[in-house]
Protein backbone atom coordinates (compact mmCIF):
# COMPACT_ATOMS: atom_id res chain seq x y z
CA UNK A 1 0.00 0.00 0.00
CA UNK A 2 1.75 3.32 -0.77
CA UNK A 3 0.97 6.80 1.54
CA UNK A 4 0.45 9.92 0.36
CA UNK A 5 0.93 13.30 2.68
CA UNK A 6 -1.43 15.93 3.07
CA UNK A 7 0.65 19.08 3.32
CA UNK A 8 -0.46 22.46 2.90
CA UNK A 9 -0.36 25.45 5.38
CA UNK A 10 -3.47 25.78 7.88
CA UNK A 11 -6.81 26.30 6.95
CA UNK A 12 -6.70 25.23 3.51
CA UNK A 13 -8.30 22.19 4.03
CA UNK A 14 -6.29 19.19 4.62
CA UNK A 15 -8.30 17.89 7.58
CA UNK A 16 -11.82 18.03 4.97
CA UNK A 17 -9.68 16.03 2.69
CA UNK A 18 -8.76 13.65 4.50
CA UNK A 19 -11.89 13.20 6.18
CA UNK A 20 -13.79 12.76 2.85
CA UNK A 21 -11.29 10.34 1.60
CA UNK A 22 -10.82 7.83 5.01
CA UNK A 23 -14.98 8.76 5.73
CA UNK A 24 -15.89 6.69 9.02
CA UNK A 25 -12.45 3.98 8.56
CA UNK A 26 -10.05 5.77 11.04
CA UNK A 27 -8.50 2.67 11.98
CA UNK A 28 -5.38 3.84 12.73
CA UNK A 29 -5.91 7.13 14.72
CA UNK A 30 -4.25 7.17 17.83
CA UNK A 31 -6.29 8.13 20.51
CA UNK A 32 -4.02 7.11 23.60
CA UNK A 33 -3.93 10.18 26.20
CA UNK A 34 -0.46 11.58 25.80
CA UNK A 35 0.17 10.62 21.80
CA UNK A 36 0.37 13.61 20.24
CA UNK A 37 -2.46 14.45 17.78
CA UNK A 38 -0.24 16.32 15.27
CA UNK A 39 -0.78 13.53 12.43
CA UNK A 40 -3.35 11.69 11.56
CA UNK A 41 -3.54 8.41 9.64
CA UNK A 42 -6.33 6.86 8.41
CA UNK A 43 -6.87 4.65 4.88
CA UNK A 44 -8.27 6.33 2.06
CA UNK A 45 -10.27 4.86 -0.66
CA UNK A 46 -10.90 6.64 -3.97
CA UNK A 47 -12.77 4.30 -6.79
CA UNK A 48 -10.35 1.33 -6.68
CA UNK A 49 -7.34 2.84 -5.24
CA UNK A 50 -7.01 2.21 -1.59
CA UNK A 51 -3.96 4.10 0.26
CA UNK A 52 -2.61 5.04 3.65
CA UNK A 53 -3.41 9.10 4.08
CA UNK A 54 -1.72 11.10 6.83
CA UNK A 55 -3.24 14.80 7.85
CA UNK A 56 -0.60 16.87 9.35
CA UNK A 57 -2.59 18.87 11.51
CA UNK A 58 -0.80 22.00 12.37
CA UNK A 59 -0.98 23.97 15.50
CA UNK A 60 -3.32 23.44 17.61
CA UNK A 61 -1.56 25.31 20.20
CA UNK A 62 0.09 28.57 19.47
CA UNK A 63 -2.10 29.36 16.35
CA UNK A 64 -0.57 32.84 16.06
CA UNK A 65 2.64 31.23 15.07
CA UNK A 66 1.51 29.80 11.84
CA UNK A 67 5.54 28.88 10.55
CA UNK A 68 6.61 27.53 13.90
CA UNK A 69 9.72 25.37 13.91
CA UNK A 70 7.14 22.17 14.82
CA UNK A 71 4.58 22.78 11.80
CA UNK A 72 7.61 22.86 9.66
CA UNK A 73 9.27 19.57 11.22
CA UNK A 74 6.00 17.69 11.61
CA UNK A 75 5.62 18.94 7.47
CA UNK A 76 9.21 17.43 6.75
CA UNK A 77 8.50 14.39 8.54
CA UNK A 78 5.51 13.81 6.49
CA UNK A 79 6.49 14.19 3.44
CA UNK A 80 9.63 11.94 4.44
CA UNK A 81 7.45 9.08 5.15
CA UNK A 82 5.22 9.52 1.90
CA UNK A 83 5.28 8.19 -1.40
CA UNK A 84 3.88 10.87 -3.11
CA UNK A 85 2.40 14.29 -1.50
CA UNK A 86 -1.12 16.56 -1.73
CA UNK A 87 -0.20 19.90 -1.90
CA UNK A 88 -3.20 22.02 -1.03
CA UNK A 89 -3.24 25.48 -1.27
CA UNK A 90 -6.73 27.51 -1.09
CA UNK A 91 -8.47 28.25 -4.37
CA UNK A 92 -10.53 31.29 -2.97
CA UNK A 93 -7.66 32.91 -1.38
CA UNK A 94 -4.65 31.95 -3.90
CA UNK A 95 -1.55 31.82 -3.17
CA UNK A 96 -0.16 33.02 0.24
CA UNK A 97 3.34 33.44 1.05
CA UNK A 98 2.89 30.78 3.64
CA UNK A 99 1.93 28.62 0.73
CA UNK A 100 5.05 29.82 -1.13
CA UNK A 101 7.08 28.48 2.16
CA UNK A 102 5.26 25.48 2.41
CA UNK A 103 5.70 24.66 -1.77
CA UNK A 104 9.30 25.49 -1.18
CA UNK A 105 9.39 22.46 1.48
CA UNK A 106 7.20 20.20 -0.71
CA UNK A 107 9.54 21.14 -3.76
CA UNK A 108 12.89 19.71 -2.09
CA UNK A 109 11.81 16.91 -1.02
CA UNK A 110 11.44 15.46 -4.97
CA UNK A 111 8.48 13.08 -4.34
CA UNK A 112 5.84 12.65 -6.82
CA UNK A 113 3.43 15.77 -6.16
CA UNK A 114 0.27 16.38 -6.65
CA UNK A 115 -0.91 20.25 -6.78
CA UNK A 116 -4.57 20.54 -5.32
CA UNK A 117 -6.72 23.94 -5.40
CA UNK A 118 -9.34 23.39 -3.23
CA UNK A 119 -12.48 25.38 -2.17
CA UNK A 120 -12.57 25.58 -6.31
CA UNK A 121 -16.18 25.21 -6.36
CA UNK A 122 -17.83 28.34 -8.20
CA UNK A 123 -16.40 30.59 -10.56
CA UNK A 124 -14.10 32.48 -7.65
CA UNK A 125 -12.47 29.20 -7.05
CA UNK A 126 -11.91 28.65 -10.96
CA UNK A 127 -9.98 31.74 -11.06
CA UNK A 128 -8.17 31.26 -7.68
CA UNK A 129 -7.31 27.81 -8.87
CA UNK A 130 -4.96 28.89 -12.04
CA UNK A 131 -2.86 31.00 -9.95
CA UNK A 132 -1.85 27.52 -8.71
CA UNK A 133 0.27 27.41 -12.25
CA UNK A 134 2.70 30.13 -10.83
CA UNK A 135 3.99 28.10 -8.10
CA UNK A 136 5.62 25.65 -10.88
CA UNK A 137 4.66 22.41 -9.48
CA UNK A 138 2.46 21.04 -12.15
CA UNK A 139 -1.19 21.42 -13.23
CA UNK A 140 -3.31 22.40 -10.38
CA UNK A 141 -6.38 20.24 -10.10
CA UNK A 142 -9.39 22.04 -8.97
CA UNK A 143 -11.06 20.36 -5.83
CA UNK A 144 -13.98 20.85 -3.46
CA UNK A 145 -13.16 18.42 -0.49
CA UNK A 146 -15.96 20.08 1.45
CA UNK A 147 -18.72 19.56 -1.52
CA UNK A 148 -16.65 16.26 -3.34
CA UNK A 149 -16.12 18.16 -6.47
CA UNK A 150 -13.17 17.32 -8.84
CA UNK A 151 -13.06 13.46 -7.05
CA UNK A 152 -12.35 11.91 -9.97
CA UNK A 153 -10.12 14.64 -11.59
CA UNK A 154 -8.02 13.82 -8.60
CA UNK A 155 -8.08 9.90 -9.03
CA UNK A 156 -6.54 10.21 -12.70
CA UNK A 157 -3.77 12.58 -10.65
CA UNK A 158 -3.01 9.88 -8.57
CA UNK A 159 -2.65 7.28 -11.37
CA UNK A 160 -0.64 9.43 -13.67
CA UNK A 161 1.66 10.36 -10.31
CA UNK A 162 2.75 6.87 -9.20
P1 LIG B 1 -6.80 22.43 7.49
O1 LIG B 1 -6.38 23.40 8.56
O2 LIG B 1 -5.93 22.57 6.29
O3 LIG B 1 -6.89 21.03 7.97
O4 LIG B 1 -8.25 22.89 7.00
P2 LIG B 1 -9.69 22.30 7.41
O5 LIG B 1 -9.96 21.02 6.74
O6 LIG B 1 -9.80 22.33 8.88
O7 LIG B 1 -10.64 23.39 6.74
C1 LIG B 1 -10.51 24.76 7.03
C2 LIG B 1 -11.80 25.47 6.66
O8 LIG B 1 -12.00 25.42 5.26
C3 LIG B 1 -13.03 24.83 7.29
O9 LIG B 1 -13.91 25.84 7.66
C4 LIG B 1 -13.61 24.00 6.16
O10 LIG B 1 -14.99 23.82 6.27
C5 LIG B 1 -13.27 24.86 4.95
N1 LIG B 1 -13.18 24.06 3.71
C6 LIG B 1 -12.53 22.89 3.54
N2 LIG B 1 -12.70 22.44 2.27
C7 LIG B 1 -13.46 23.36 1.64
C8 LIG B 1 -13.98 23.45 0.30
O11 LIG B 1 -13.79 22.59 -0.56
N3 LIG B 1 -14.71 24.57 0.02
C9 LIG B 1 -14.95 25.55 0.94
N4 LIG B 1 -15.67 26.60 0.55
N5 LIG B 1 -14.50 25.47 2.21
C10 LIG B 1 -13.76 24.39 2.55
MG1 LIG C 1 -6.42 20.19 9.82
Amino acid sequence: MFTIAIIGRPNVGKSTLFNRLVGKRLALVDDRPGVTRDRREGEARLGDLVFKIIDTAGLEEGAAASLSGRMRAQTERAIESADAVFFLFDARLGLTPDDRFFANLVRRADKPLILIANKAEGRIGEAGAREGYDLGLGDPVPLSAEHGDGMSDLYSAIREAL
